[in-house]
């Protein structure tokens, strides 16, 4: 039987090179080998911008054009919205009454956004608990593997010990979902911090040539490399971290900065060139699917269906082994 994927992405818009090479790439993959259910988690936008939904749709729209621009399938994989999906929620309320609130407060990643994220309120239920929500996503498709990242193992973990807590109680309706590791380039931002819209520090993945040209120049680089000849530090430079994704060459790249053949000007210069080939040909596509609105809502409306019908189907399981 072919294994079923799950994987989503927060609709916070345009997607940056993170998300590509992150985990797109992977994605693309995996349509070949897997059932793949991909999610748009509009809910889960709610958790930290409850107060203004206004863009949560137009973001959904431009994160679903940029998954079929670099070439995720509808033909071959469920692209839906959460929201629309109403077992999600059914299934979250269910499993937020088997877990422990210290369980939740031990998260790596609630601690690790409540100390990097400073301009929004994160004190609310709905940001504490969201690990439940991921887990009834996860769960309600009874999805075999989920791709991961290594800082999301933790996540997984979490599902599996909720899914083994309900099974304990009521029987065994969850199957344990695996990670499936994909080791991924790490993608700085600019400021040399993981690359995330909330810190202000990303690249598109179709960014206009000025603003790209922009955006690369003020990139740190190895502070202690001033002058050009100056003997340069490659590992900590945000600049060479990409260029280690994109130029095969790279290594002869970093003997020179090593020795002081190269400066920092000739390194953003290649990484701007590379950067701008990279993302011609993918603006060229974008600008046709964005510009088709109504074939977006339909790619939606349709993964939508799809995945109602599977996750209905886990619901009355569920509502048969709770006896409801
Ligand atoms: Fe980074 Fe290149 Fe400058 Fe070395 S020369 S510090 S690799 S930008």
């Amino acid at each position: 039987m072919v294994k079923r994927v799950f994987s989503a992405m927060r609709p916070t818009g345009r997607l940056h090179l993170g998300h590509y090479f992150g985990a797109l790439k992977n994605w693309i993959k995996l349509q070949d080998g897997y059932e793949c259910y991909y999610m748009s988690a509009d809910l889960h936008a709610l958790t930290t911008d409850y107060s203004d939904t206004s863009e949560i749709n137009k973001n959904t729209l431009d994160m679903v054009a940029d998954w079929i621009t670099v070439g995720i399938d509808p033909h071959r994989a469920v692209i839906f919205k959460q929201s629309k999906v109403s077992q999600h929620s059914e299934l979250f309320l269910i499993l937020s009454m088997l877990t422990p609130l210290k369980r939740l407060y031990r998260c790596p990643t609630y601690k690790e956004q409540l100390k990097e994220i400073k301009n929004k309120d994160l004190n609310n239920y709905g940001f504490l608990g969201y690990p439940v929500l991921m887990s009834a996503d996860i769960l309600l498709y009874k999805s075999d593997l989920v791709p991961v990242g290594e800082d999301q193992i933790s996540h997984l973990e979490f599902t599996r010990e909720i899914a083994r807590r309900f099974n304990n109680f009521y029987g065994g309706v969850f199957i344990k979902p695996q990670e499936k590791l994909t080791k991924t380039a790490k993608f700085l931002g600019l400021d040399g911090r993981k690359m995330s819209k909330s810190y202000n520090n990303s690249i598109l993945l179709c960014e206009d040539n000025d603003i790209l040209k922009g955006k690369v120049k003020s990139m740190f680089t190895d502070p202690l490399k001033i002058k050009k000849n100056d003997i340069g530090h490659p590992d900590g430079c945000v600049v060479f971290s990409f260029i280690k994704v994109l130029n095969k060459e790279y290594k002869n790249r970093e003997e020179k900065c090593k020795t002081g053949e190269i400066g920092c000007v000739s390194c953003k210069k290649q990484l701007t060139e590379m950067l701008s080939e990279f993302m011609r040909p993918l603006s060229e596509k974008r600008k046709d699917i964005i510009a088709d609105k109504a074939y977006l809502e339909n790619v939606i409306a349709v993964g939508c269906q799809k995945a109602i019908e599977v996750a209905q189907k886990t619901i009355e399981e569920i509502h048969k082994v709770l006896k409801f």
